[in-house]
């Protein structure tokens, strides 16, 4: 069975000092042989967060496809390889919507960051919009298609997907637990058409969307729901705290 991988996604918030308290309250939480947790944070973070860091993983936010050159501002895959970085969240919908980020640029980062050997957390989702539409089906399988696009089945087991659809980022308006299922299967399927079962099987497939300490336990319990990537919520040892205790 999938192991089950929950990550905190700071995105541009905290400096080395609150990194440092953060990991020193909850790290030791964290330690259990049974799924993973960890955060996402900034560049300026990651190497305090690397350093105090026994049991939560550590992902960078964001990554550049290419290895070096003139990109002023942008982070490379070696250079998060060097720092030890194991983990990377890609395609987030900040990034799509405010950076230009699109599945193009996504594929050329995941692929990147696989030959590195550094596990991708690919973020996908339909905006408000695309959902009262009925386009959910057809904006995921197209962000899947192109953002994983040429990659080999037995890559699968090295990545995770986040589903999170963008009208339940940030707003308190989190999906039902029957929406997330659904698009969380729905994901995993298309995953299976796209390269066979055995990978679809092994894909880690999160949730993420205004997940926090009163929901998380629905979330986890279903089929397709292997773990959540999480805003508001990990910001905060206290509450980031009582997630874990709740899924360990
Ligand atoms: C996110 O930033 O990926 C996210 C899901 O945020 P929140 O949990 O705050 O909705």
């Amino acid at each position: 069975m999938r192991d089950i991988i929950i990550v905190g996604n700071w995105k541009m918030n905290k400096n080395n000092a609150e990194t440092k308290a953060f990991f020193e309250e909850v790290d030791g939480v964290a330690k259990t042989d049974k799924g993973l947790y960890g955060v996402g944070v900034p560049f300026t973070d990651l190497r305090t967060a690397l350093d105090n860091a026994e049991n939560l993983i550590v992902a960078a936010e964001n990554c550049h496809f290419e290895d070096s050159g003139a990109f002023t501002g942008e982070v490379s895959v070696p250079m998060l390889e060097e720092l030890g970085v194991k983990y990377c969240i890609i395609g987030h919908s900040e990034r799509r919507q405010m950076f230009g980020d699109t599945d193009e640029t996504v594929n050329k980062k995941a692929k990147k960051l696989l030959d590195a050997g550094i596990t991708p957390i690919l973020c996908i989702g339909e905006t408000e919009a695309e959902y009262d539409a009925g386009k959910t089906k057809d904006v995921i399988t197209a962000q899947l298609n192109g953002s994983l696009k040429d990659i080999p089945a037995e890559a699968y087991e090295n990545i995770v997907i986040a589903y999170e659809p963008i009208w339940a980022i940030g707003t308190g308006k989190s999906a039902s637990v029957e929406i997330a299922e659904d698009c969380c299967k729905l994901v995993r399927d298309v995953v299976r058409d796209m390269v066979g079962d055995e990978a679809a099987d092994k894909v880690r497939i999160q949730y993420g969307g205004s997940v926090k300490p009163g929901n998380i336990v629905e979330y986890m319990a279903q089929e397709d729901i292997d773990g959540a990537l999480i805003g508001g919520a990990s910001l905060k040892p206290d509450s980031f705290i009582e997630i874990i205790e709740k899924t360990k």
